[in-house]
């Protein structure tokens, strides 16, 4: 398979997104919130998150809610002000596609497109968005097991694409305090098993802002070439998942915290 760590040469093993590059030495920090809910909100959260040291930003503009009820994301506009956050900080964007239909505008504004847990499956997407020529962050469904994942990245890669960065989300357990069960081990499995870069979402693994810090710590620590969380200026008021959002201060300190763990294992934030 593409996707195995012994079918490419020395020197794979990176992908860059602009000017960010996941997989070197330097560690790759993605940061915003779960969802782009207004102009002021999301240009606000960008300054903040890169101020504080993020190399790329996140908010979904098409959100997979659980209920019908929930609130869906902005759409369109939540894109053109992805577009405009980007614009103001300079920070390339990764935001979710639901569907094939929508690769076309959201290829048109995002730097990366983001597959979630809930589409990994999604093996029409999967193709569709490995064909678009974007790079594509893949995230880990949450009942999907390892060999599960890898038949996924490997329908990206089949479809032409190089550019996939893998994300270990958290994944179903028996335990129910926390919402769902972080598999860090996948993060060193995987890497022994193919070339791709591996980053880890301690906000929707964990579900509860206060474990983000010790779970991203950890995370750095076994390996992953990064770390995507949720930050929301004002958590408590926040659409959608405030209570895995860190507050910009939160941001602000792991960071610091980030950058001796990475020093300790030959990396850097
Ligand atoms: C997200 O990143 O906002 C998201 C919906 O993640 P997941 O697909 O991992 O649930
Ligand atoms: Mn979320």
């Amino acid at each position: 398979m593409i996707v195995d760590k012994d079918t490419v040469g020395a020197g794979a093993g990176t992908v860059s997104v602009g000017d960010v590059v996941f997989g070197g030495r330097r560690l790759v920090l993605i940061a915003g919130p779960c969802t782009v809910e207004s102009r002021t909100q999301m240009i606000e959260i960008a300054c903040a998150v890169k101020e504080a040291g993020a190399a790329m930003l996140r908010g979904g503009a098409f959100k997979p809610r659980s209920s019908p009820y929930a609130f869906q994301g902005l759409c369109e506009e939540g894109l053109e002000i992805l577009a405009e956050a980007r614009a103001r900080t300079g920070l390339p964007v990764v935001t979710e596609v639901l569907e094939s239909a929508q690769l076309p505008i959201v290829s048109a504004v995002a730097d990366m497109l983001q597959i979630g847990s809930r589409n990994m499956h999604n093996s029409i997407l999967l193709r569709d968005a490995g064909a678009c020529g974007k790079p594509v962050l893949l995230k880990r469904g949450m009942s999907a097991t390892i060999q599960e994942y890898l038949f996924a990245a490997e329908y990206v890669l089949s479809a032409g694409a190089r550019r996939v960065v893998l994300c270990e989300r958290g994944i179903r357990t028996f335990e129910t305090a926390t919402r769902f069960t972080l598999d860090l081990s996948a993060v060193p499995l995987l890497k022994e098993r193919t070339w791709l870069p591996v980053i880890v979402d301690p906000s929707h693994g964990t579900g509860k802002a206060s474990l983000v810090p010790a779970m991203s710590r950890a995370a750095v620590a076994c390996g992953a070439d990064g770390v995507m969380m949720e930050v929301h200026a004002c958590p408590d008021r926040a659409l959608c998942d405030g209570d895995q959002s860190e507050t910009p201060e939160m941001f602000y300190n792991l960071v610091k915290e980030l950058r001796a763990i990475a020093q300790a294992v030959g990396r850097e934030v």
